[in-house]
C-alpha cells in the first residue's frame, strides 16, 4: 500500500486553528488589544465597521516591529513573548502562544504598518488569507496598526454563522470593556461607524470604572483592598442596594486579565450574604495580583478560565475581605429594602402630590387597571420598593371616615363602576356570567362559583396571562397608552445595557414607555405605561435587561414574546395584593377573553376547577 499521510499545508493548518482562536469579530479585538498592551502601548485607539464584519482596526503607539518581524507575526507558533517551555510558567504577558495573528490572517484580508521608535521609516505588509501580498517601506508614526477586513471573507458558513450586528458589536464592547478596566492607566476609544462609543483617558480604577460604566457608579462603590502572602487583592464591589437582577457587571481580573470564575464568583456572592434582595446579583471589580507561578492560564484555548494552586484559601481570602470592607464602608445589615428613596426627601415627596391626579385622568373606563395601580402603590406585600409606612397612612386616613361608609374595602368610582357592571355581562364572559358571589382568598387566590362548581383563580398568573396579550397587541399593533411624566425621569444604565434599550426602543414606546433620549448616561424617560409607577420603572427594566441577557434574539417574533412576557411579569398585581370586587370580577372576565386563559405565558396553570361531583366526592 502506498503512503497517504501528508502534513498539512500552512494555510490549511492556519485556517484550522483560526477556528478556535476565531469565534466571531469580538475574539479578534481581544487578540489585537492584547497584542497592544503587550506591546506596551499607552494609548489604543480601536475602529469598527458594521461590528467587525467589515472592519477591525486597533491603533497603538506600543513597541511595533521591525520589518522582519512584521513578516514573522503572521507565521503559526511566532511569538516574541515566550521562548522556552519554564517561560509558560512565569508569564507576564496576555499571548503567548503566537497564534492569533496566524489565525486572523488565515481568515482575512490584513493589513499592517508598523514603525518602532528607533526607526524612521516603517513597514506596510498586506496579507490576504495567509498568502503575502505587500511588504513595503511606508511612513507611520511609532507603533501599530492593524486593519482586519472582511472577516471569514473566505469561510462562508462561519460569516453566516454571526448574529446581527447587535449581538456581535455587544460581544465587542464586552471584550473592549474587559481589557480597558483591567488597565485603566492606558487610554483607549472606541468608534463604531463613525459613533464614538468610548473614550477613555488614562486614569485609576475607579475613575475607568465610572467612565466606562456611569457617573452614578461612584457612589455605588465600596472598595476593597487586602494584601497578603498568596494574593494581593484591591478592587470595588457595588453596595449591596444596588445590586441588579442581571448579571453584568461583574469582573475579575487576575495579573491584569478578565478571568471567569464560578468559584469566586460563589466566595463574592457569601460575602453578601443576608444583604441582597432575592434574585439580584451585586457588582463587583475586582483585581488579584498573584504570583504568576501560582497560576495556570493554559488550560483554556480562549483564556478566560485559569486553574489556581490554591483556590481553597483564595475563597475565604475573598469573602473575608468583602464583608469586612461591606460592614466598614457602608452598610450594616439592617437595611431596610422596603424604603423607598424617593418618598424620603420632601422635594420628591413634592413630585408624589402632583403626580396622583395625573392618574386619574387615564382611568379610560377600566376600573380594574387603574385601581390596580392604586393598590400597588399603598398595599402590596410582594412588591419590592413600596413602603408600609404608606399603606399605615392611607389607613389612617381612611379611618376618619368610618363613621361615614362602613364598606371601606370599595373605594368609590361611581362612573366607572357602571362601565364595568355593563362589561360585566357581556357576551363573551363565559365562566362567570350570573354569579355575584367572588372573593379573594389570602391575597392570592380568586374564588368565584360557577354553575358547575368553583373556580380558584391565581391572581397573578392571570393578570400576568391577560397583560401578556394585551400586549402582544400594543407591540404589534395599536400602542397602549402612556401617563406623561410631569418632570422626566432620568435613569442610568451601562452603555451595554443602553444599547439593548436601544434596540428595544420602538417597542418599548408601543407599551407606553417614551423616552426622550436614549443615551448613554442620559437615559430620560417622559411616559411610562399606565399600570406602572414612576418608581417602578427601574426595576421594570432592569426585569427586562436581565430577561434579555443582554441577547436579542435574531426573530422579531421572538423578541417581541420575550419583551411582552417580562413587561407582563413586572407589571402584573402580585400575590399579596388585595383587590376589591370589581377588580375580581373584572379579572376574571378579562382572563377568559384571553386567547389561552389556562396557561400563563410561562406555562403555569392559571386556575383549577372544583366541580360539585368532586365536592360531593369528598363527603362520600
Ligand atoms: P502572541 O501574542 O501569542 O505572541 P500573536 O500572534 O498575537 O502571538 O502575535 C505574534 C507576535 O507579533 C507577538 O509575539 C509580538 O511580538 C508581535 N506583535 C503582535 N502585535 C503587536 C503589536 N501591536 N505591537 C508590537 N508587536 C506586536
Ligand atoms: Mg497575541
Amino acid at each position: 500500500m502506498s503512503d497517504i499521510i501528508q502534513l498539512l499545508p500552512d494555510h490549511v493548518a492556519n485556517q484550522i486553528a483560526a477556528g478556535e482562536v476565531v469565534q466571531r469579530p469580538a475574539s479578534v479585538v481581544k487578540e489585537l488589544l492584547e497584542n497592544a498592551i503587550d506591546a506596551g502601548a499607552t494609548q489604543i485607539n480601536l475602529l469598527i465597521k458594521d461590528a467587525g464584519k467589515t472592519l477591525i482596526q486597533v491603533a497603538d503607539n506600543g513597541s511595533g516591529m521591525s520589518a522582519t518581524d512584521a513578516r514573522l507575526c503572521f507565521e503559526r507558533h511566532a511569538t516574541s513573548k515566550i521562548k522556552q517551555a519554564e517561560d509558560l510558567f512565569n508569564l507576564n504577558t496576555k499571548g503567548f502562544r503566537g497564534e492569533a495573528l496566524a489565525s486572523i490572517a488565515a481568515i482575512a484580508h490584513v493589513d499592517l504598518k508598523t514603525k518602532p521608535e528607533t526607526e524612521e521609516v516603517g513597514t506596510h505588509v498586506k496579507i490576504h488569507g495567509s498568502e503575502l501580498i505587500t511588504q513595503e517601506v511606508c511612513v507611520t508614526p511609532t507603533g501599530t496598526i492593524i486593519s482586519v477586513k472582511n472577516l471569514f471573507y473566505n469561510i462562508p458558513a462561519r460569516r453566516n454563522f454571526l448574529k446581527s450586528n447587535n449581538v456581535e458589536v455587544r460581544h465587542i464592547i464586552d471584550e473592549f470593556q474587559r481589557v480597558a478596566l483591567a488597565h485603566p492607566q492606558v487610554g483607549f476609544s472606541l468608534h463604531h461607524n463613525g459613533n464614538e462609543l468610548f473614550q477613555l483617558s488614562s486614569s485609576n480604577h475607579r475613575q475607568r470604572i465610572v467612565a466606562i460604566f456611569g457617573g452614578k457608579t461612584n457612589e455605588k462603590l465600596v472598595p476593597i483592598a487586602e494584601d497578603t502572602e498568596l494574593v494581593k487583592l484591591s478592587g470595588f464591589v457595588g453596595k449591596p442596594e444596588f445590586a441588579k437582577k442581571s448579571r453584568g457587571e461583574q469582573f475579575f481580573f487576575v495579573n491584569h486579565r478578565f478571568i471567569k470564575s464560578p468559584y469566586l464568583n460563589h466566595a463574592v456572592q457569601a460575602a453578601y450574604e443576608g444583604l441582597l434582595k432575592e434574585k439580584t446579583h451585586p457588582s463587583y471589580f475586582l483585581y488579584l495580583e498573584i504570583d504568576a507561578s501560582r497560576i495556570d492560564i493554559n488550560i483554556h484555548p480562549t483564556k478566560t478560565e485559569i486553574k489556581f494552586d490554591d483556590e481553597h484559601a483564595l475563597y475565604a481570602i475573598l469573602r473575608s475581605a468583602i464583608k469586612h470592607s461591606l460592614g466598614q464602608f457602608s452598610v450594616a445589615p439592617v437595611l431596610d429594602f422596603d424604603k423607598d428613596p424617593t418618598l424620603e426627601t420632601p422635594y420628591s415627596f413634592k413630585e408624589k402630590q402632583v403626580y396622583q391626579p395625573a392618574i386619574e385622568v387615564d382611568r379610560n373606563f377600566n376600573p380594574f387597571e387603574a385601581e390596580t395601580k392604586q393598590y400597588v402603590k399603598s398595599g402590596g406585600g410582594n412588591t419590592p420598593s413600596i413602603p408600609n409606612s404608606f399603606k399605615k397612612n392611607s389607613q389612617t386616613w381612611e379611618a376618619l371616615y368610618t363613621g361615614i361608609s362602613d364598606e371601606n374595602e370599595v373605594p368609590t368610582i361611581e362612573l366607572e363602576s357602571e362601565e364595568v357592571t355593563g362589561s360585566l355581562f357581556t357576551e363573551e364572559t363565559l365562566a362567570v356570567k350570573e354569579h355575584l358571589d367572588i372573593f379573594q382568598l389570602h391575597k392570592k387566590y380568586i374564588i368565584s362559583s360557577t354553575k358547575t362548581g368553583l373556580l380558584v383563580i391565581d391572581q397573578y398568573r392571570a393578570h400576568t396571562r391577560i397583560l401578556y396579550e394585551e400586549l402582544l397587541v400594543n407591540i404589534t399593533q395599536t400602542p397602549a397608552l402612556s401617563q406623561q411624566l410631569l418632570f422626566p425621569l432620568n435613569l442610568s444604565f451601562s452603555a451595554q445595557e443602553v444599547e439593548v434599550l436601544g434596540a428595544l426602543r420602538d417597542s418599548l414606546e408601543q407599551t407606553g414607555l417614551i423616552f426622550s433620549s436614549l443615551e448613554k448616561d442620559n437615559i430620560e424617560i417622559v411616559g411610562i405605561p399606565t399600570l406602572i409607577s414612576e418608581s417602578e420603572t427601574q426595576i421594570l427594566l432592569e426585569q427586562l435587561l436581565a430577561d434579555f441577557s443582554l441577547e436579542i434574539p435574531e426573530s422579531g417574533f421572538t423578541q417581541t414574546d420575550v419583551l411582552a412576557k417580562s413587561l407582563a411579569k413586572s407589571m402584573a398585581v402580585r400575590a399579596g395584593t388585595v383587590l376589591n370586587i370589581e377588580e375580581q370580577q373584572h379579572l376574571v372576565n378579562q382572563l377568559f377573553a384571553c386567547k389561552e386563559p389556562q396557561v400563563s405565558p410561562f406555562g403555569k396553570k392559571i386556575y383549577s376547577m372544583l366541580t360539585s361531583t368532586d365536592l360531593d366526592k369528598k363527603f362520600m
